[in-house]
């Protein structure tokens, strides 16, 4: 599984979606997903670009749907992340319980969870920065409800070795299935892994039904667990800034590295590392890399690793950004970013702001049609 980073190569990815067989077979080991999402998150492109490519596609609305509605659940955990800020990190909506460490399993760490299609796709997600969605919600299922951890802490495990981390899909989704920010907890058993992993297990302590799952003690195999802890080293600063004194500066950071944006307008372009910020949401080595390579793309980039405000006193001029959760300190010109649909807001669940997206599309899609 690879994830090339120049441009040329994320357009081509987006040329091979294939919406209807996408539908059919999304929750499979080899289902036909995109696996855009690590450009997604870098913000090299943009849910709006596919959804975009999508439509011109010119297919009936039922066999685009389910991927247009997955796209948006990105937006909609993005709005939530606005709304709530900070709050993000705590139980939004009920304490999960119960909880017996706010550490990680170390079979999960180690991939030796004795659930084979588990431990294979955790390797794998180690050498690729990439997990399917299904073993996504397999592996939360079992840190946090088979195991009993609070989420927050293997939610930065995962994040940490993911290309596509992005803290509103990852700690909300990881909310979602640990029941803190849903209605009920999310339980996978191993007749569905073995179901949609291709696998053929039988006798493990997945092994059991749906009643029963639950009522169990936390298996031998998760019992042992501990903090996960990562400090990203960050570039050092050589060659040192160039700035010319007389244009702006616009700021690129892990969440924006947007080859398009003002492309062949006359700035200084910058691609900040904050150190505070990767305290807060660490990131592999691999996956910082992958950040890197992907800012290539943007012409005569420079690295800067060091706060806002130390990029911003070496700079005369207005910094320009793009509007994100994780900027509100930056000072200067905000623009806005990409979005599907003309949606904002804190919707308590998925299909109210899905609702909502729907029928502002229509409206728009009438009067596109009215001019
Ligand atoms: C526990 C857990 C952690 C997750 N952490 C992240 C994360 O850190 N970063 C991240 O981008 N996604 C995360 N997701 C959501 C989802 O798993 C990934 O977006 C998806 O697997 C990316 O692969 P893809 O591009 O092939 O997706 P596809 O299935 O091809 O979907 C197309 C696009 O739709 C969006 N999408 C699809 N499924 C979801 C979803 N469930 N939630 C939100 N958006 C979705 C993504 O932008 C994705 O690129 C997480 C899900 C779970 C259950």
């Amino acid at each position: 599984m690879s994830f090339p980073t120049d441009f040329t190569s994320v357009f081509e990815r987006i040329e091979q979606i294939n919406p209807s067989e996408y539908a059919r077979t999304r929750n499979f080991k080899d289902g036909a997903v995109t696996r855009l999402s690590p450009y997604i998150s870098r913000g090299v492109i943009s849910t709006k670009d596919v959804f975009d490519h999508v439509l011109s596609l010119k297919r009936p609305w039922n066999s685009i749907e389910k991927l247009v509605q997955e796209l948006a659940w990105r937006d909609y955990w993005q709005q939530v992340w606005i709304h709530v800020g900070e709050e993000i990190n705590t139980d939004l909506r009920h304490p999960q319980e119960p909880i017996a460490n706010h550490e990680i399993s170390d079979s999960i760490v180690q991939a030796t969870t004795g659930i084979q299609a588990i431990d294979e796709a955790i390797e794998e997600f180690y050498e690729s920065g990439y997990m399917h969605n299904h073993m996504r919600m397999y592996v939360a299922s079992l840190a946090c409800n088979i195991a009993q951890s609070h989420w927050l802490n293997p939610a930065h495990w995962m994040y940490a070795h993911l290309l596509d981390g992005d803290w509103a899909s990852n700690a909300l989704s990881w909310q979602w299935v640990a029941g803190s920010n849903a209605n009920k907890k999310y339980y996978a058993n191993q007749e569905n892994i073995n179901k949609y992993f291709s696998s053929n297990q039988r006798g493990s302590y997945l092994d059991l039904s749906y009643e029963q799952i639950p009522t169990q003690p936390i298996p031998c195999e998760l019992e042992q667990t501990s903090k996960f802890q990562l400090h990203t080293a960050l570039p050092d600063n050589t060659p040192e800034l160039n700035l010319d004194p007389n244009v702006e500066t616009l700021v690129y950071n892990y969440y924006n590295l947007d080859p398009r944006w003002h492309a062949g307008e006359n700035y200084n372009r910058v691609l900040l590392l904050e150190p505070s910020f990767f305290e807060q949401y660490p990131v592999t080595q691999h996956v910082l890399d992958f950040c890197l390579k992907l800012s290539e793309n943007i012409s005569d980039i420079q690295i800067f690793t060091g706060s806002f405000e130390a990029l911003a006193s070496q700079s005369n001029q207005a910094l320009i950004y793009k509007e994100h959760p994780t900027n509100k300190h930056y000072i200067g010109v905000e623009e806005p970013r990409d979005w599907m649909f003309d949606v904002t807001g804190n919707y308590r669940s998925f299909f109210a702001f899905w609702k909502k997206c729907m029928k502002s599309f229509k409206k728009q899609k009438a009067l596109s049609e009215d001019a």
